[in-house]
């Protein structure tokens, strides 16, 4: 799998050693308070198993599946909800756990389908945050990582559902696009 990459942009030390930072601060944040953590299936499965073990208070954790509408690889916006919930979030503090932030869209129609079920809180942590996520101000409460706009793949995120498995961030060789 290695001739599959050009660059390796975070190891996994590297994003252990930042999780550690990230989860002192909800730490901190959350004391007192009864966590929800909301992972968004495939990608954010590697940061939430990963943040989840560095937090020290209790949590809990539950999922939802979405997919996006329209062709193309740039994001919609416009999503269906494949899985929701399990739990009712209606005065929970809830805490979304996110891969990566491009655009921001997604996550925009995932907030307000959430907002509208009554949380007491909710905020938002991604692992990779991209340079237009930042232009569109996407109100992002903890970030790990800001990141190039490159393709990227490992730690949860996927080309054609490969290299998920991966445990670092790292750029697809061209090879692997022709
Ligand atoms: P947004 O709506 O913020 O533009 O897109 C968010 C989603 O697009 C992410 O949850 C992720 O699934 C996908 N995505 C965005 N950038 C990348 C990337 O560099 N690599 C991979 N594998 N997926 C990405």
């Amino acid at each position: 799998m290695n001739d599959d990459f050009t660059r390796v942009l975070y190891t996994q030390d590297a994003i252990d050693e930042r999780l550690a930072q990230i989860a002192a601060e909800i730490d901190r944040d959350y004391r007192d308070k009864d966590l929800l953590l909301v992972g968004v299936l495939t990608g954010a499965v590697m940061v939430m198993a990963d943040l989840s073990r560095a937090l020290t208070s209790h949590c809990q954790m539950d999922w939802m599946a979405i997919s996006s509408y329209g062709a193309g690889t740039k994001s919609s916006g416009v999503v269906r909800i494949l899985k929701d919930l399990n739990t009712d979030i209606a005065g929970r503090d809830v805490l979304v756990v996110e891969d990566i932030i491009d655009t921001g869209l997604t996550l925009s129609y995932l907030l307000s389908n959430l907002e509208s079920r009554n949380p007491a809180s909710l905020n938002i942590m991604t692992m990779f945050r991209k340079p237009e996520a930042v232009e569109n101000r996407v109100d992002v409460r903890y970030v790990g990582y800001d990141i190039p706009n490159e393709f990227v793949v490992g730690y949860g995120l996927d080309y054609g559902e490969r290299y998920r498995n991966l445990k670092g961030l790292a750029t697809l060789a061209p090879h692997i696009y022709s």
